[in-house]
């Protein structure tokens, strides 16, 4: 059986381990910390389930077969959790006034039927110029920019169209995706099922492992985040690694807070802040209505960070529930108590989704045996990257078989 090495034990090092032993490899894993999963975790407090970094999947095929194999139900919103909300002087389902959305209609529809092509990205274009060219400075401002926020948390000034929407428009059958799902016990337990599942196919995991690869004499998948990858590969691939180097990353803080009482609850989804609206926040989720079984109190997780609020991750838990608590009053216009908060700061988060990132990845050349994984290689998505890794594996069959 040929050999690989996984290094990392986040989403992506777990994934990836998973289809290469299905493929017949024999893995071994590595993860510096003494737990798995990375940025995913869940706590399952007094108050209820709280999450340390991502709450849900977006549903695929690729993801109902794992949880098929790993014997687990996906949890399905409930019906609430269809009414999402953009904040613009105001919680509004729909952030266009009349004749914004009219002209709106008119331009994307006139170019979706008659000029399909120049919907494309072109070449060196940023999503804010991408959504001037094809929608309209209003629906750029709030609707593109603070979707993609509430994903990315980047600049959409700064971010490449091509990287990020560029897959829309790639021909070529298209993979379905199918709202969020998540687990009765949150995504901890998914982790919990796929390292039984690893070690019920011989996966060796070795934790409290901090790896670097010193030789390619066998393949080396390794999946740890963009700000980790240079130090990993650096003896192998000084090249690479120093192009890697170069990526911008961001920080992200997720907080979640039960209130004694919340007269005022944001009764869906959740809701995006766009940038000139004068908020920390990025974004605002309601656990309590997207998913059952989440309480029994009602909370809401809370995003800061990116590029719009980096300073958040230096506040104090102090500082973070005087400014939660007076954007929640501008919101929802009525004031609340924090019964309890969770703190989840995660400096290196996510890479910056740039014009420069697209040309690190443009000139990312590896050698042979070394293999990557992760969120920074054009899909940032927890589906997107299993798909990716399961392509992966079967390249590698192709290529070690
Ligand atoms: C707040 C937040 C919310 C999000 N919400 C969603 C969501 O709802 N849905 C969604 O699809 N995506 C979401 N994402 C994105 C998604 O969570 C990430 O893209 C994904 O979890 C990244 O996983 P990863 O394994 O690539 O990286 P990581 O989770 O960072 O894992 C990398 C692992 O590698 C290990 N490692 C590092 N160096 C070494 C070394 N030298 N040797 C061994 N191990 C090493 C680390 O300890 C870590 O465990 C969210 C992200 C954030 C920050």
């Amino acid at each position: 059986m040929k050999k690989v090495t996984v290094v990392g034990g986040g989403f992506s090092g777990l994934v990836t381990a998973y289809y290469l032993s299905r493929e017949g490899f024999a893995v071994d894993l590595h993860e510096a910390s003494h737990r798995l999963g990375g940025l995913l975790g869940s706590e399952r407090t007094k108050n209820g389930l709280v999450e340390t970094a991502a709450n849900g999947f977006i549903n695929c095929d690729d993801l109902e077969d794992l949880f098929k194999d790993l014997g687990l139900e996906p949890l399905k919103p409930q019906a609430h959790a269809k009414k999402r909300f953009i904040y613009r002087d105001g919680l509004k389902r729909w952030p266009l006034k009349f004749f914004e959305s009219l002209g709106l209609a008119t331009k994307f529809l006139f170019k979706l039927f008659l000029a399909k092509k120049s919907l494309r990205p072109t070449n060196q274009e940023t999503i804010f110029n991408w959504g001037l060219r094809n929608l309209s400075p209003s629906a750029t401002d709030y609707l593109l920019g603070p979707g993609l926020q509430g994903i990315y948390a980047g600049d959409i000034r700064r971010m490449s169209a091509e990287l990020v929407l560029g897959p829309l428009f790639q021909g070529g059958k298209k993979k379905k995706y199918r709202g969020t799902v998540s687990l009765a016990n949150g995504m901890g337990d998914f982790v919990m099922s796929l390292v039984q599942k690893l070690s019920t196919q011989g996966v060796k995991i070795h934790l409290n492992s901090k790896y670097k690869v010193e030789s390619l004499s066998e393949p080396h998948v390794v999946a740890v985040s963009a700000s980790a990858v240079p130090s990993v590969i650096e003896k192998v691939a000084p090249q690479a690694a120093a192009e890697l180097q170069k990526i911008e990353v961001l920080p992200v803080l997720s907080v979640t807070v039960f209130y004694k009482e919340a007269p005022k609850k944001i009764e869906g989804f959740g809701a995006l802040f766009p940038a000139d609206q004068g908020f920390k926040v990025l974004g605002v989720l309601s656990p309590t209505y997207i998913f059952a079984n989440r309480g029994p109190e009602y909370s809401e997780t809370w995003i800061f960070g990116g590029t719009h609020s980096p300073e958040m991750l230096l506040k104090s838990e102090s500082e973070l529930r005087e400014i939660i608590l007076a954007e929640r009053a501008k919101i929802l216009g009525s004031s609340a108590e924090i019964k309890d908060i969770h703190i989840y700061p995660w400096p290196k988060a996510l890479p910056h989704y740039t014009l420069a990132h697209q040309e690190i990845l443009k000139n990312l050349h590896l050698p042979q045996n070394l293999y990557l994984a992760g969120n920074y290689l054009g899909v940032i998505g927890l589906s997107k990257i299993l798909s990716r890794s399961k392509e992966l594996a079967s390249q590698m069959k192709r290529t070690h078989s």
